[in-house]
Parts: structure tokens; C-alpha cells; sequence
């Protein structure tokens, strides 16, 4: 989790960088950082909290420059401090640069632990600042190669963008895991997670940065490099399911109408008699429309969602989680009272939000509630940048579906199968990671980190 954007040849770069990030904020809410290049040196602004509270026009003021990249941050790896905020700016022996990072790195404590006993020393906990030390490190003569001789030491999943005085360039993984997109706008060139940040901006779409593929963009404009083994493509399927925004376009899919295809399979899974299909705003909006569709059930706005609170999981503290379901949904009894209920949410992670919402429905009078599930069981953690518990605090990984089932108090449970949910992508089926359903794990990663990262 992360939203990175980046812009090369735009007189207000910043500028264009804060509404990027702004487009991004559901990617990240912990902290967010904007530095940009005059071509003669970096300028930085990297502070705790939302895009729209941070960036006062003050601010965005001192970042003069023509180029500029932007991160929001999620914690993966490394506490939610200051010191872990992005991009992150450093001086080495060639200059200045400045990275951002989408994605968790699978081996970064080892190479860290090495760096360490040679001397290196760390300003954060991030796997990310891992990246830097070897491209500050590497013995190759250009920029290229030593983020080439870098990259071929670190696993895992990254998309990045670096930024020096006078380029700015953009890295997708082998594997392809995060998306990375690539636009113009003008005479401008534009990197962002996802094309919501085009949209704001009136950026068009180019094409999505390849899997292995470095992009430099500098004033002989775009060249682009492919100096990395080719792997298994494995996009992250969780993007689709839950992560992404519903009017982005990634992995060559608009992620509301996969959705939606997510919704008609799971109606077609799990048949059901019921009066309405009501969504878990936002996120089982797009399935619970599919579903309805699917199933000939009408749909309803069931529960009305303040539009003041951020997104519930994200809040740190398990005490606040628990508050924070109510702060955000209310049932609307006129709508629930009577009536058999197939409630639809994207995912069940810890199961806390599912009861309560069975809860809400049945204290407004819903006769019935089925819960149904439009991805398959979260049974494993993810290494690659998603932000999931340990395997003993995913409900599907502990109690079986009946058991899950009487946990929520619901009079029914479904999830989507994953044979159903890779249908919907036909012969790209084997372009995706699948780890956090399957446990199959396209990068190995190794124990100190797993230890680390306190997963299994
Ligand atoms: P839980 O209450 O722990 O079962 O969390 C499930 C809810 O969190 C669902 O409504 C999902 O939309 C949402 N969700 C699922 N995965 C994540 C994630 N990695 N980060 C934030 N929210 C998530």
C-alpha cells in the first residue's frame, strides 16, 4: 500500500504533484511527501497526515521546479513515524536523489543486516532506505547501472520512482506486482500508481510501465530499458478486489467493471432468496451491483457512509477499529426493516467489520442477513505490500466458513471461489498473485523476515 506520482517538464510540477497525490490518498493516509528538482537542487516537503491537510499553498510554493515526485504512505514495514515518511531525499557522491516506493521489499532486513556490518548507517526503519544504500553503494559508472546493480540484489515487490537534479525515472518490478502508469500532459511526462491521478490532472493515458522495465525521462526525453530476467508476471489481485480506485485503469483492466464481474460470479456461486442486495460502502459497491444485476435482486443503498472518516483499517488501534465501523456506516431502517438482506463487502480480514454490520442490519429489523464475500477466504498474510495481519488474526485462516459464519451472526456466508474469481480474467489468469487466498508465494522470502515482520 503506497501511491506514488511523478512529473517531469511542468512548470508547476508540485502543484500537479499535490493533486496527483490527492487522487491517491486511498492508497495512503499515514504521511505524505512532495520533492521536486530546479535542475540545480531538490527541494522537499514530507509531513504526517492527509494530502489536503499538509500541503498548504505555502508550502507547495517552495517547491519550485519543473520535475517533482510524491508518495503517500501506508506503513508496510516500519512504524508510522516521520523518519519513515517519503520520499525519501539523500546526497550521495553524484548528486542528489530522491525515491518513492510502492511495495514491500522481501529480503530487506538481510541485505540491511549486511549494509550494518560494513558500516552503513540508517535514518529509518523502511526497506526502502535499503534501496538507497545500494545505489549509493554500487561500483558501476551510470545511474542506470547502479539502480540496475541495486535492484538485482533486492526481492519483492516495488514500483519506484527517483528524481534527480535533472531526470526522473520509474521502475516496475520483474514481477509486476504494484501497477505503475505512465501519461502526458502536454509536453509533460507522468508516472502515477494508478489513472485516477490522470484524470484530476487532464493527464491521457500512455501505457502502463512493463514489468523489469526502467523508464529515464530527462530533456532528450523517454528512453526506456529492460534489464532484468524475465519472470512470471504476478500482479496483485488484491488491487482489484479491494485496494485500487474503482475509475483507475490497471493491470489493462478498469478496476469497477472487474469488480462488478467479481459480484455477477458470486451470484452465480452462491445462489440465494433474498428481497435486497445492499453494499458495504464503498467498497462492495461495485460487487453488490453485479451481484443485484446478476441475481435479479433489486439493489439498495442500505447503509449511508460518512464521508469524514477515512477508511476504518487503516486506524492503527484495534480500539478504534472497533468505533470506527459505527462512525462510518448507518443502516437506513426504512430500507433494511423486514426484508431479507445479501449483504456484499469486497473482504473479511479479522471478521470485525462483518459483525458489525450483521449487527446494524439486524437492530434496524432485517429479517435475514447473508453475508456474501466477493473475494475468496483471506487465508495468508501478505509480503508484497498489502497491508494484512498475521496468519492467526485472519478469521478464514483460523475457523472454518460455518464457524466464520456463526461469528457474524449471519443467517449465511459465501465467498467467491478462486477458480471464479480468476474466470473473470480469462486467459490472463496466471498473470496474478494470488498468495493472500492460496498461500502460493511467487517470491520466496526469508525467515528473518517473516520474523521480522511478525507474519506466520
Ligand atoms: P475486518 O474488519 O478486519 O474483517 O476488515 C475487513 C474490511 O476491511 C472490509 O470491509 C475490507 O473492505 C477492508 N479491508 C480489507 N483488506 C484491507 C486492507 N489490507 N487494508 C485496509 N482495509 C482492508
Amino acid at each position: 500500500m503506497c501511491g506514488i506520482f511523478g512529473i517531469y517538464g511542468h512548470q508547476e510540477a508540485a502543484n500537479m504533484a499535490y493533486l496527483g497525490l490527492h487522487s491517491l490518498q486511498h492508497r495512503g493516509q499515514e504521511s505524505s511527501g512532495i520533492v521536486s528538482s530546479d535542475g540545480k537542487s531538490l527541494h522537499s516537503e514530507i509531513h504526517m497526515g492527509l494530502v489536503a491537510d499538509i500541503f498548504s499553498q505555502e508550502r507547495l510554493d517552495k517547491l519550485s521546479g519543473h520535475i517533482a515526485i510524491g508518495h503517500n504512505r501506508y506503513s508496510t514495514t516500519g512504524a508510522s513515524l516521520l523518519k519513515n515518511a517519503q520520499p525519501v531525499v539523500v546526497d550521495y557522491s553524484r548528486g542528489a536523489l530522491a525515491l518513492a516506493h510502492n511495495g514491500n521489499l522481501v529480503n530487506a532486513s538481510y541485505i540491511r543486516s549486511e549494509l550494518e556490518a560494513y558500516g552503513s548507517i540508517f535514518r529509518s526503519t523502511m526497506d526502502t532506505e535499503v534501496i538507497v544504500h545500494l545505489i549509493a553503494q554500487s561500483r558501476e559508472d551510470s545511474l542506470l547501472n547502479k539502480i540496475v546493480d541495486a535492484l538485482s540484489r533486492v526481492r519483492g515487490a516495488y514500483s519506484l520512482l527517483i528524481m534527480t537534479e535533472d531526470e526522473l525515472i520509474g521502475i516496475r518490478d520483474p514481477y509486476g506486482f504494484r501497477p505503475l502508469c505512465l501519461g502526458r500532459l502536454k509536453d509533460s511526462y507522468v508516472l502515477a500508481s494508478e489513472t485516477c491521478a490522470f484524470d484530476l490532472i487532464e493527464a491521457s493515458f500512455e501505457r502502463e510501465i512493463e514489468p523489469g522495465e526502467i523508464v529515464f525521462i530527462n530533456s532528450k526525453g523517454i528512453q526506456t530499458y529492460k534489464p532484468f530476467p524475465v519472470f512470471k508476471k504476478s500482479y496483485c489481485i488484491f488491487e482489484f478486489i479491494y485496494f485500487a480506485r474503482p475509475d483507475s485503469n490497471i493491470f489493462g483492466e478498469n478496476v469497477n467493471f472487474i469488480r462488478q464481474e467479481l459480484g455477477r460470479q458470486l451470484a452465480i456461486e452462491s445462489k440465494i432468496d433474498a428481497d435486497i442486495v445492499v453494499p458495504v460502502p464503498d467498497s462492495g459497491v461495485p460487487a453488490a451491483l453485479g451481484f443485484s444485476q446478476e441475481a435479479k435482486i433489486p439493489f439498495e443503498m442500505g447503509f449511508i457512509r460518512s464521508h469524514y472518516v477515512g477508511r476504518t483499517f487503516i486506524e492503527p488501534q484495534q480500539a478504534i477499529r472497533h468505533f470506527g465501523v459505527k462512525l462510518k456506516l448507518n443502516p437506513v431502517k426504512k430500507v433494511i426493516e423486514g426484508k431479507r438482506v445479501v449483504v456484499i463487502d469486497d473482504s473479511i480480514v479479522r471478521g470485525t467489520t462483518s459483525r458489525k454490520i450483521v449487527k446494524m442490519l439486524r437492530d434496524v429489523g432485517a429479517k435475514e442477513v447473508h453475508v456474501r464475500i466477493s473475494s475468496p477466504p483471506t487465508t495468508y498474510p501478505c509480503f508484497y505490500g498489502i497491508d494484512t495481519p498475521t496468519r492467526k488474526e485472519l478469521i478464514a485462516a483460523t475457523h472454518t466458513i460455518e464457524e466464520t459464519c456463526k461469528y457474524l451472526t449471519a443467517d449465511s456466508l459465501s465467498y467467491l471461489s478462486i477458480e471464479g474469481m480468476l474466470n473473470i480474467l480469462k486467459d490472463r489468469r496466471d498473470d496474478f498473485c494470488t498468495a493472500c487466498f492460496s498461500g502460493v508465494y511467487p517470491v520466496e522470502f526469508d525467515g528473518i523476515e517473516v520474523m521480522q515482520l511478525e507474519l506466520f
